[in-house]
């Protein structure tokens, strides 16, 4: 934690320093062996020295600091006088003049190797300005083989840097908030340290989310109330049946912590009342010594289960298979006064101990101290097996880690590092609409640990994700296919019904106004014919067609007009494209070519009344304004745009070319065009931001689609892009010829839209 060198000490600090340190040392668990007392006053005495006139942000003396991750250490986590001389040495090295040769002289290989690799860890991340990246947490984890003592202590570093988080600036309390729930929760849960996780867990989640934690915290404090008397009610009638019995017990109402609740009203996505609704005690007994203790964990259940209906698939049986991180219980629901249901959670006091400080409480239920050191040292090696696993790839060992961390969910990162939980699963479009429906909505593409990835990519644990967002992109019918959060298929739902709405609202006035301007009331045969003529088999289709300029107004005299009839080519000419033709009112002639000037050359305009153009665009080749072009005039007289070279623009050329005209192109404000380009060059970091970036700051231009794909090293892809004329896209690709790393830019002129 950040520290700056103020005025020297006064004696209320250093009176101060004292009582800190008497907390300390007078509370000491297990430092009973000749010389411990001696090095842990030793170790106090040298790191005082080295910190001294140091402060910490809260301007308190920075040993403050090291003194309470010892007492950490020592009365929380159940760790001998090493492990407390080097929490508190802990801070010597990275921060002051003292170098690891000092302290091994001082204090003997063992403690420097303790302290190197805390110094280690330190620097994997801090030099890291943004977030923590999954290559950060391997190599976090790789330094775990040499002594789990050093992630025990950086464990209580951790904890004691959150509970005095408030004295950090704003933007490190998040950082900080983060790697808290993303990396130093999940350890501590994996080495069973239960009751550290869950402040942890709080902690992190208050300083992340300060409104809801205070929200959260509020309810769950109205209810404590309510649900204390009905607990009192539920828990009489056992207590009475447990002191027949002669068991000595202690039972206690078991509130879930505010960052549990919050996780479940998350993934399971219900109202905080939904969580609460389960009540939970627990009873923790003395083992009697006629019984062992696993009997008398099933003598209890069968107790309570003659004064309660249990609820067969609630039953949890971590008595004869303990969980992987050595927690052991029993754990049933049964159903409570006023029908509600309560878990019940049956420990002995060794489990118990167990389950709230982890394995480290161990030494408490074996004899000699000779005995105890070996079985703690036995549950460290134990612990080190567990994570150096026989897999010698280090991302196989990683991914592992991660898969039983966190099962159900993941936790992902925005560039600026903050950090977004998701249910397993998720893809980059769950992300996006985690962070905005507005990002979710106008999405077209991620950045997954800055590689370009598609919306549908699945996330991982430890991803950073940026969106690219797109101001013309809107949510499409297939996003529900990849969409996983409820948020996510919520809004994505939402906006297309709003769209069909709009479509369907607009398609009807349209509609209305054509036939008014016909002089025609609209009526139900109207419809009905309409239907039929376009093959239809509902109102809504025919306006939301009729709003898309799929079906072109222009047509509705004749159609009208016309007796029903097989309407095949009608049909045909209306699937022609989404866009509608030449604005000039139809005339009623035969020889439709003959509407066209041919001596002049026809102007490509860009129609701003309705949807579409006077034209069309060939989807072979896909000419943009700029783009030299010809005019094909297509057997139901529209006019279809084509590049002179296109070589079906040839071919009709030869065939047909009465009804290849000249054309020209107006200027266009509104309507953009598709084109891509193919990008190619080295693979290096950051290239594919670089691009994306120029693409972005060219006001003209919006991005469709991006495709790249590397391999060997070499970089590939494809851009989509919207542009308004061909000056535009050769500006663009000047641009992107500049970055250094590129090879080539290239317009593609022929490919199908995808
Ligand atoms: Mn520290």
């Amino acid at each position: 934690m950040g520290k700056r060198k103020t005025n020297i000490f006064t004696a209320e600090d250093i009176s101060r320093i004292e009582a800190e340190f008497k907390l300390l040392k007078d509370n000491l668990y297990r430092c009973d062996k000749p010389g411990d007392r001696a090095l842990i006053d030793k170790a106090f005495q040298f790191a005082n020295e080295a910190h001294r006139d140091m402060r910490r942000n809260s301007g308190e003396p920075y040993i403050i600091h090291p003194i309470n991750v010892a007492r950490i250490v020592n009365q929380e986590i159940g760790l001998g006088a090493k492990s407390v001389a080097a929490a508190l040495l802990h801070d010597v090295v990275e921060d002051t003049e003292i170098t690891l040769e000092d302290i091994s002289k001082e204090f003997g290989p063992k403690i420097a190797s303790l302290i190197d690799g805390l110094t280690k860890i330190s620097g994997t991340y801090n030099k890291e300005t943004n977030s923590l990246q999954a290559e950060n947490f391997r190599k976090m984890l790789m330094t775990l083989s040499d002594d789990i003592r050093v992630i025990i202590i950086k464990i209580a570093d951790r904890l004691h840097n959150m509970r005095t988080l408030e004295a950090m600036p704003e933007h490190k309390r998040l950082k900080v908030a983060g790697e808290t729930i993303y990396l130093y929760a999940p350890l501590a849960h994996r080495l069973g340290l239960f009751a550290i996780k869950t402040e942890l867990e709080d902690l992190s989640f208050k300083f992340r989310h300060p409104r809801i934690f205070d929200e959260i915290a509020r309810k769950v404090k109205l209810d404590e109330k309510k649900n204390l008397a009905l607990i009192n009610r539920f828990s009489l009638p056992i207590i009475d049946r447990l002191n027949d019995n002669n068991i000595i017990f202690d039972i206690s109402g078991r509130f879930k912590s505010i960052y549990s609740i919050w996780k479940k009203m998350q993934s399971k996505n219900v109202p905080f009342e939904e969580v609460y609704d389960l009540l939970a005690v627990r009873i923790v007994f003395e083992p009697g010594p006629e019984m062992s203790e696993r009997a008398q964990c099933w003598q209890i259940y069968s107790l309570i289960t003659d004064i309660y209906t249990p609820k067969p698939d609630r039953l949890r049986d971590w008595v004869s298979r303990p969980k992987p991180n050595g927690y052991e219980a029993l754990h049933l629901t049964v159903m409570g006064p006023e029908g509600r249901w309560v878990e019940v959670q049956i420990r002995s006091q060794r489990m118990d101990d167990i389950a709230e400080r982890g394995f480290a409480a161990h030494w408490k239920y074996k004899g000699d101290t000779a005995q105890t050191e070996s079985e703690l040292d036995k549950w460290l090696k134990h612990i080190r097996e567990m994570l150096a696993n026989p897999m010698s790839d280090p991302i196989a060992f990683l991914d592992d880690f991660k898969m039983s961390l966190f099962s159900s969910e993941i936790m992902v990162f925005t560039p600026k590092g903050l950090l977004v939980n998701l249910p397993k699963g998720a893809s980059a479009l769950d992300f996006a609409y985690e962070i905005h429906t507005d990002v979710g909505n106008k999405a077209i593409g991620a950045k997954v640990n800055y590689k370009l990835s598609p919306l549908s990519v699945m996330l991982q644990s430890g991803d950073q994700v940026e969106i690219i967002t797109s101001s013309i992109a809107k949510p499409e019918k297939e996003w529900l296919e990849y969409a996983h959060t409820a948020k996510a298929k919520g809004a994505i739902k939402g906006a297309l019904r709003d769209e069909s709405k709009d479509r369907i609202q607009k398609g009807i006035e349209m509609l209305e106004q054509k036939l008014s301007e016909l002089g025609i009331l609209p009526n139900s045969e109207i419809i009905k014919k309409l239907l039929d003529n376009y093959e239809l088999l509902n109102k809504e289709e025919l306006y939301s067609r009729i709003a898309l300029g799929v079906i072109n107004l222009e047509d509705l005299r004749k159609v009208l007009k016309k007796a029903p009839e097989s309407s095949f080519n009608k049909f045909w000419k209306l699937a022609v494209g989404g866009v509608s033709r030449r604005q000039e009112p139809e005339k009623e002639t035969k020889g439709e070519a003959a509407l066209i000037d041919k001596k002049h050359p026809y102007l490509l305009r860009e129609n701003v009344n309705n949807s579409g153009n006077s034209y069309l665009i060939a989807k072979c080749c896909n000419p943009i304004p700029g783009d030299e072009v010809v005019g094909y005039i297509a057997p139901d007289n529209s006019i279809v745009v084509h590049k002179p070279k296109c070589p079906v623009a040839v071919k009709l050329l030869a065939s047909e070319g009465n009804r290849i005209i000249q054309v020209r192109w107006t200027i266009h404000k509104l309507a953009s065009f598709l084109a891509r380009i193919s990008i190619n060059g080295i693979d290096k970091l950051g290239l594919v931001n670089e691009v994306t970036n120029i693409i972005s700051m060219e006001l003209n231009v919006n991005i469709r689609n991006i495709n790249v794909s590397v391999y060997n090293g070499i970089f590939e892809g494809t851009i989509d892009l919207y542009i308004h004329h061909t000056r535009d896209l050769n500006n663009l690709i000047m641009q992107l010829s500049n970055i250094k790393g590129i090879a080539s830019v290239k317009r593609v002129e022929e490919f199908m839209e995808e």
